[in-house]
């Protein structure tokens, strides 16, 4: 029996976990749930997979949480704050975390199940994009496995080589690896007349073609962003040089990313475009089992289609490649500036693409420090969040 601690289980990816759990009595157990103000959404899951525990985000939700539980005669036990996020995905009992809080949130919890040796597995890339070499050391010195869940790192994963179980890191030789290729869907707007972005409504952008995710992420997929800090995370995860990360478009979302080695041959992951896949591959690694997700029928594709980005339409991609290259906290500040102006975006302040101006302003204009310790990093991160309010603030005037 596995046990199994999920953090965001209200959202999208939580929602997909636990579908996946459900189908699967016999070899999975809910150590703990977290949501931040989903109450009664958390609720019905603690009633439906009775954890130990439950985290939310404030006391007043805790009290709420815990009179549904009591009236429903569920023992769970409600806690709440980032203290107790870091707990349940440390704990003893634990084995497993679905790290899946969007955001800088999701560090301080995602560090201490990798600081713990836990089975982590990584939906909240915006955690190692801050701290990519920090998260890392710690993977490494507690022997934490760390399995991905973006479906492309999850794809590139499995189409990585394997030397007596060990997966070697792109820049050896060794290795005999030419280059990741990172594909993208191109999200709502690859085709749309630039001239008309402007007045995007948030609605347009959270409409993703192939994928249902939770509006942050999907506004990061109309912008580019999200294949920006999937750079960024394939760079950590496997080792990659930024000028060995090729973003391919496939509008089509069958083939989720490939790579491609030295010899010509070009291995790749596909499937349906459902979470549910890399969820059920990184919860029962390296066994298979079934995920609810239908067979892929490839003669029923019209056809699969790849192009380069056009880094002129989708600028974000382009400010998370510098950013990279650019090291120490300046993916930190990038992705504090983008939480900020993505959620402007959402709340009608800014125009989909101020998203990028403000972006470029923090990233150029605050000084890039190192990313030595996570206190460091979170200065950065809370310099990058008042700058780009601040910017904010005077485009939205
Ligand atoms: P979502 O918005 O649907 O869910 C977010 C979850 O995080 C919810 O459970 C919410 O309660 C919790 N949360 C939000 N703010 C919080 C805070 N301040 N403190 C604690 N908890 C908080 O998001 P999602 O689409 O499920 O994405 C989750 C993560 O997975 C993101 O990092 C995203 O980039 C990544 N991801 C998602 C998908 C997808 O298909 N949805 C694919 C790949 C990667
Ligand atoms: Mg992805």
């Amino acid at each position: 029996m596995q046990r199994i601690t999920v953090l965001g289980a209200t959202g999208s990816i939580g929602v997909s976990t636990l579908d996946v759990v459900a189908r699967h009595p016999g070899r999975y157990s809910v150590y703990a749930l977290s949501a931040h103000s989903r109450v009664e959404e958390l609720a019905a899951q603690c009633v439906q997979f009775r954890p130990a525990r439950a985290v939310v985000g404030t006391a007043a939700a805790a009290d709420r949480l815990a009179a549904l539980l009591r009236a429903a005669g569920v023992k769970t036990e409600v806690e709440w704050g980032e203290q107790a996020l870091c707990s349940i995905a440390s704990a003893a009992e634990t084995d497993s975390v679905m790290a899946a809080i969007v955001g800088a949130a999701g560090l301080a919890p995602t560090l201490a199940a990798a600081r713990a040796g836990k089975k982590v597995l990584l939906a909240n890339k915006e955690a190692l994009v801050m701290s990519g070499q920090l998260f890392m050391d710690a993977v490494h010195a507690s022997g934490a496995v760390l399995l991905p869940i973006d479906s492309e790192h999850n794809a590139i994963f499995q189409s990585m080589p394997q030397f007596g179980g060990k997966m070697p890191e792109v820049r050896d030789a060794s290795a005999g690896i030419a280059k990741i290729l990172l594909t993208a869907s191109g999200g709502p707007f690859l085709t749309r007349d630039v001239a008309t972005l402007d007045a995007v409504t948030p609605e347009q952008a959270c409409k993703h073609p192939n994928w249902s995710m939770g509006r942050k992420i999907s506004v990061d997929s109309a912008t580019m962003m999200n294949k920006g800090l999937e750079v960024i995370e394939a760079h950590w995860l496997f080792g990659a040089p930024a000028d060995r990360i090729e973003v391919v478009i496939h509008p089509q979302s069958v083939i989720h990313s490939m790579v491609s080695y030295t010899d010509g041959s070009v291995l790749a992951q596909l499937g349906n475009p459902d979470m549910r896949t890399p969820i059920a591959h990184a919860l029962a690694y390296p066994e298979r089992i079934a995920s609810g997700v239908a067979q892929l029928d490839l003669t029923q594709m019209a056809g699969l289609h790849f192009h380069q980005p056009d880094f002129e339409r989708f600028p974000c991609l382009q400010l998370a490649f510098d950013a990279l290259r650019a090291g120490g906290t300046a993916p930190a500040l990038l992705n504090a500036a983008n939480e900020v102006a993505v959620q402007a975006f959402l709340d009608l302040k800014i125009g989909f693409r101020q998203i990028d101006r403000v972006i470029a302003h923090v990233v150029d204009t605050l000084p890039h420090g190192d990313a030595h310790s996570i206190e460091a990093v979170m200065a950065q991160d809370a310099a990058a969040r008042a700058a780009a309010e601040a910017c904010v603030a005077g485009l939205a005037k």
